[in-house]
């Protein structure tokens, strides 16, 4: 029988560092909601269900302005996410139905490819658990409290993390188990899936060319430079 792919798609953030008053993943794009650019590929690729993890109070908004309005099909649930994005992850876990492999990916990256998605999927298969990222072009550099820099690392081995990240579902809901169990400092530097596989699993995490196109959307002038590509 054929695996069963799940995709997560978050959309419960607030999107402080937008400075708008609408949550970013439901700012216009070229006339459609940002949520709407990655949900429709979602949709075209081989996945075989997405839950949709929305704010508090916004479920029934998003099932009628989004999945009804844009008509996807594959949007099995619309659930509440929780405060931090780990929560959201969490919830969105505990209402997979059984599945084999599970795409978690930042609805704020709207620019996500289906050829992208695909390959994650083949990865996932091929290594239990990988990401995409790309090398970073810049120098990066550690600084403290005073911005001081206290360390520069080697460049040669620092990528940029993106999503969708995808998982064997058995193992990534394990690894979200055991950081609810312990639930302490840890969890509050967790700022993707990989990192709560890599510390709950003790297996490593495969990197997987991204692209460079995949942005997040954070600042008001990630915005002007998403406009900017969809014209081009
Ligand atoms: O805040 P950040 O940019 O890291 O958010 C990445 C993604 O996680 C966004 O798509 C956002 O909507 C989602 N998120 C979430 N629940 C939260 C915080 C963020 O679903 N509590």
């Amino acid at each position: 029988m054929r695996d069963k792919v799940t995709a997560i798609v978050l959309a419960a953030g607030q999107g402080k560092r937008m400075n708008s008053q609408v949550a970013k993943q439901f700012l216009s794009l070229q006339g459609k909601p940002v949520i709407c650019y990655s949900l429709q590929t979602f949709e075209q690729s081989s996945v075989d269900e997405i839950i949709l993890v929305t704010g508090e109070g916004q479920v029934d908004y998003c099932k009628k302005e989004i999945v009804e309005a844009y008509g996807f099909q594959k949007v099995r649930l619309v659930i509440e996410g929780g405060k931090e994005r780990y929560d959201s992850v969490y919830q969105a876990l505990r209402h997979c139905a059984p599945t084999d492999y599970v795409l978690i990916h930042d609805g704020a990256r709207p620019f996500v490819t289906l050829e992208l998605i695909e390959r994650m999927i083949k990865g996932v298969k091929e290594h239990q658990a990988c990401i995409p990222g790309t090398p970073v072009k810049e120098t990066i550099k550690i600084v403290n409290d005073a911005n001081d820099i206290t360390d520069t690392p080697d460049r040669s081995s620092l990528w940029a993390a993106q999503t969708p990240q995808a998982f064997c579902f058995a193992s990534i809901l394990q690894a979200y188990d055991c950081l609810y169990k312990e639930k302490g400092e840890k969890a509050v530097k967790i700022t993707d899936d990989a990192m709560v596989y890599e510390a709950y699993i003790g297996q490593t995490v495969k990197m997987l060319m991204g692209d460079y196109n995949n942005l997040k959307l954070t600042t008001p002038e990630d915005l002007t430079l998403a406009e900017w590509l969809l014209c081009k």
